[in-house]
């Protein structure tokens, strides 16, 4: 991969990339490898960490920043290229790096490289998928109890924090992010925060959460609708709903091996914009879920990802109408044998809770 891409060594410096390549999982170290180098640089907070976690890398105890030891390793290993990941190091470390191998004359080009590991990531092997399945079991779970505690009357943040409170009781390390529990025109941001809004009958409210285990995670999505079935929610609501789920299991029953994401992503908004409400899907289908939340492949319609045997990515089209309110249906998918299987359980038909 390295020398493929006429690199002498590359430094991994994103901290999902290292975690993956060296299972180190301290906030502060770098990866430096090559042919026949394995090195993994932090400082002195972390070396019995480093040591602890890792097998395959040296490690090594570096002090400062980047340029105060990067540049001098890499030259006395003999790098003359060295790749970098752009889309991580900052302008200014790059910056500072550079003006220290000039100060040092040193023979040392910074060569930008983009998703070298990120593509390693995309594809799961048996044991990833089975920690990411125990989170996605986590949210199933977690949904459940939330359904119990869920009904007109409790705030948002009272809501979030139960889920919250949930996931971590029963083996969630941290959370995946902070829970989302938006009801009424709340449910009409894909991402809104809880707030100390009251939820009330006749409306819906969208519950988004993520566990995380042995470092992996899920993510989950469903639309609740608050009070007693054909009363309660507004018809254009259940419209909507049924909108929604149609386009997600359309996309689920498509989705195959050797699509681009943009076809898949297109397989649900067809059925969205088809029923009229194609301005109202603003975010892309769904993305891959790994040691990150969000992670490669990127389901959207300027995507130009394949999709590939192994993958695990979400598939959560939503419909949201300012004022009115939003509807969300997210499960995790994996690719196997072509096809799309589904790894979250909860149910997906209209709930009413009251
Ligand atoms: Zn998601």
């Amino acid at each position: 991969m390295i020398t493929e891409r006429g690199l002498d060594g590359l430094l991994v410096s994103q901290p999902e990339n290292y975690r993956y390549l060296s299972g180190f999982t301290g906030s502060s170290g770098w990866l430096l490898i090559s042919g026949s180098h394995a090195i993994l640089a932090t400082d002195s907070r972390y070396t019995e960490q480093a040591k602890q976690e890792t097998q395959d890398f040296e490690v090594a105890q570096i002090r400062g920043e980047l340029d105060s030891w990067l540049p001098q390793l890499a030259s006395d290993l003999q790098w003359h290229e060295l790749g970098f990941e752009a889309n991580h190091l900052s302008f200014a470390a790059h910056h500072k790096l550079s003006e220290s191998m000039k100060t040092k004359q040193l023979n040392l080009q910074l060569i930008p490289t983009t998703n070298l590991v990120e593509c390693l990531r995309c594809i799961k092997e048996p044991r990833e998928l089975e920690l990411i399945t125990k989170a996605v079991e986590l949210t199933d779970a977690a949904f459940e109890q939330a359904r119990a505690i869920i009904h007109p009357g409790v705030t948002e943040r009272e809501a979030a924090w139960e889920i919250e409170k949930f996931l971590r009781q029963n083996g969630s390390e941290g959370i995946a992010f902070d829970p989302i529990v938006a009801s009424g025109p709340n449910s009409a941001l894909p991402h809104a925060r809880p707030t100390e809004r009251i939820l009330h009958s006749g409306e819906v409210v969208l519950i988004d959460m993520g566990a995380r285990i042995g470092g992996y995670c899920s993510d989950f999505s469903r639309t609740l609708c608050l009070g007693e079935a054909l009363k309660a929610v507004s018809c254009q609501l259940s419209a909507i709903y049924n909108v929604v789920l149609e386009a997600q299991l359309a996309a689920i029953d498509k989705i195959k091996t050797g699509m681009t994401a943009s076809q898949a992503d297109r397989l649900a908004r067809n059925v969205i914009t088809e029923a009229g409400y194609g301005d109202a899907f603003g975010h892309g289908l769904g993305h891959g879920v790994g040691i990150a939340i969000h992670e490669s492949p990127t389901l959207s319609p300027t995507s130009t990802e394949y999709l590939l045997d192994g993958m695990v990515f979400t598939v959560e089209p939503g419909i949201y109408i300012t004022g009115l309110g939003g509807v969300r249906i997210e499960d995790v998918v994996t690719l196997e044998k072509g096809r799309a299987k589904v790894l979250t359980r909860s149910a997906k038909a209209l709930q009413y809770v009251m």
